[in-house]
């Protein structure tokens, strides 16, 4: 990637966004026939599409938990997803981000409520422009509600960072790549509880804390857009 001179201009962003503004978002709940529950974001030059199936009787057997059932989480990048093909099958980035997925997504489910079963989530990443971890929870969670399966809230995601000295938003890849800091989190907004909390860089207490109220204020945002592809998929009319 050619470096450019600087990342922010009179105030804004390469792509031409404020610091505090989220790039276009689109989310579309019940996009796969076969799945029991499933969902299409896109978030800039990201698109990802997340299937869930469950819950379901555990296998194999020996994985089955008598008292509660399992969350799995399966995050998958496409060959084709990224500027160079990506060697198709699952690697140490996709293994961490499938486990810190299901650690994000685990306090909202009332997984006692099916014991010895699975729930399987998988979530593609077709077009990656970073922030892949958090576009993916945010269309897990719109599968696990569309699929039905009772759940204590949504799950909101979004990453913040430091990019010259400016706390932003929703980084591009750009500026994941060119900037200091990337802070990916997620939350459950009606509870406001930290589910999902990682820092690529470092921050000061100042910056961390600038930076945890942006997320925070941007999840608010997608949450909104979550209930809304919600809505229009089960015709439930705004309130
Ligand atoms: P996230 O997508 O959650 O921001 P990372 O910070 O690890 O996760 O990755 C940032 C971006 O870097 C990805 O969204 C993708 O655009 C790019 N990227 C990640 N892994 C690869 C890879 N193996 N090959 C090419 N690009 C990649």
């Amino acid at each position: 990637m050619e470096k450019p001179e600087k990342l922010i201009v009179d105030g804004k962003r390469l792509d031409g966004r404020m610091p505090d503004e989220l790039r276009s978002l689109r989310i579309e709940a019940g996009v796969l026939k076969r799945a029991d529950g499933s969902a299409y974001v896109e978030l800039g030059e990201n698109k990802v599409l997340a299937a869930v199936y469950g819950p379901r009787e555990m296998h194999p057997r020996h994985d089955q938990q008598p008292d509660t059932a399992v969350l799995r989480c399966r995050y998958n990048m496409a060959p084709f997803s990224v500027e160079d093909r990506k060697r198709p099958g699952p690697d140490r980035r996709s293994v961490e981000i499938s486990k810190v997925i299901r650690e994000a997504l685990e306090p909202v489910l009332f997984l006692k409520l099916y014991p010895r079963s699975v729930i399987d989530v998988f979530i593609e990443i077709l077009q990656a422009d970073a922030g892949t971890r958090t576009a993916g929870i945010n269309a897990a969670s719109v599968a696990l509600a569309d699929a039905g399966i009772p759940m204590r809230d949504l799950v909101s995601a979004v990453a913040v960072g430091k990019v010259e000295d400016t706390i932003v938003l929703d980084l591009t890849k750009e500026e994941d790549q060119l900037g200091t800091t990337d802070m990916p989190i997620a939350i459950v907004p009606r509870k406001q509880l930290v589910t999902l909390l990682q820092m690529d860089g470092h921050l000061t207490e100042d910056e961390f804390k600038r930076a945890l109220d942006l997320g925070f204020r941007g999840c608010a945002q997608i949450y909104e857009v979550q209930r809304q592809a919600l809505r229009e998929k089960y015709g439930v009319k705004e309130e």
